[in-house]
């Protein structure tokens, strides 16, 4: 195994992990960006994006992500395309970063790793994902033109994405567990007056069904009576929440209930020199633009902790690679 000194290592390579390279590399810090099994994390899986500033024209997720590399690689950052399986900030700087390939001894290290959606957890949903079960009504939304769909979910997500939905499909039906939505009002006021789109309220999904390897019909309960019945569909798209990919980081820096990373205003985290941004520590925004935000602030706050704390830590200008 290599091992390799680093000034900053970032853990992920969606819109905050790139923002903070772009800003640690043009500090000279020559961070490395652990970019993990997909490139630009969820936004790359993104058919478009019409609302991050500075872009008048809609671009795909990926185009935006490859301009983020591009970008961030410019000022010297190293992208690896390889994935964290262990981490130690219990000892303090230098923290341990373990990859497949090398093991990272980082100054500093900014967390980045965002959060997957949730999923349902019934059978036929893990077979039949990409085969009419969705998590993105953006990236998939297009393939059902003129189809019957379902929602599971009865928060913000699920009522923004159905309404993007109609823009494609012939009908939406929105299945909740309860018989009151989590939503905001406007949201709900706009899903409620929409034609496209009903609702089966206090009902649950057990079981997704296909043929030919392809999502056919929903099997339903409803959760006071019970009673149980297939319903017809061509896609269900899931939208009930999101988890933070913040396994690794259990038991090193402080999390939420809910398994997201706290950090303060500047984006530390319960460690001195582990910073974090993006998804992993915003549960409620999570866009492009909030997420590039937060990865600048936290590039600022590892420069300037970097800065302070130079006599105290083992420097290096280039990184160098070890033989265990
Ligand atoms: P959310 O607010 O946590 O809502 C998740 C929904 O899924 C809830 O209705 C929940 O039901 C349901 N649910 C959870 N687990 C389920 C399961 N196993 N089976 C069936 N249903 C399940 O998540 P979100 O909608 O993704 O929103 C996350 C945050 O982003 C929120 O703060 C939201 O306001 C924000 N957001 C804002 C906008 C916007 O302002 N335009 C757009 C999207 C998201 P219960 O209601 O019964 O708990």
């Amino acid at each position: 195994m290599q091992i390799e000194k680093r000034r900053v290592v970032i853990i992920g390579s969606g819109p905050a992990g790139f923002a903070a390279a772009v800003y640690t590399a043009r500090a000279q810090l020559n961070p490395v960006v652990i970019a993990g099994n997909t490139l630009g994390g969820q936004v790359a899986l993104t058919h478009e994006i019409e609302n991050y500033p500075g872009f008048p024209e809609p671009l795909s997720g990926m185009e935006l992500v490859q301009k983020f590399q591009e970008q961030a690689e410019r000022f010297g950052a190293e992208v690896v395309f390889d994935s964290v399986t262990e981490v130690d900030f219990t000892k303090g700087s230098p923290f341990t970063v373990k990859t497949h390939n090398t093991t990272y001894l980082a100054d500093a290290v900014i967390i980045t790793i965002g959060a997957d959606p949730r999923k349902l957890k019934v059978p036929g949903e893990a077979e039949l994902t990409g085969r009419g079960v969705s998590y993105c009504g953006t990236c998939d939304g297009f393939f059902f033109r003129g189809k019957d769909v379902v929602v599971v979910g009865g928060g913000d997500s699920a009522l923004e994405e159905s309404i993007f939905l109609t823009r494609f499909a012939n009908s939406v039906n929105i299945i909740h567990r309860r018989d009151t939505l989590r939503a905001g009002v406007a949201l709900r006021n706009r899903a409620e007056k929409n034609p496209k789109i009903s609702f089966t309220w206090n009902t649950v999904v057990d079981e997704i069904i296909g043929t030919d390897g392809k999502v056919t019909h929903v099997k339903l309960r409803d959760v006071n009576t019970g009673e149980t019945w297939e319903k017809p569909t061509d896609g269900i798209f899931i939208f009930i929440g999101h988890v933070p990919n913040s396994t690794f980081f259990e038991g090193q820096v402080a999390m939420n209930e809910n398994g997201y990373i706290i950090t303060d205003q500047r984006y530390r985290t319960s460690v001195e020199g582990v910073f974090a941004a993006g998804e992993i520590q915003d549960e409620i925004w999570r866009q492009v633009a909030t997420s590039v935000g937060q990865g600048t602030s936290a590039g600022m706050s590892a420069i300037h902790w970097l800065e302070e704390n130079e006599e105290h830590l083992q420097n290096l200008d280039e990184p160098v690679a070890v033989e265990a």
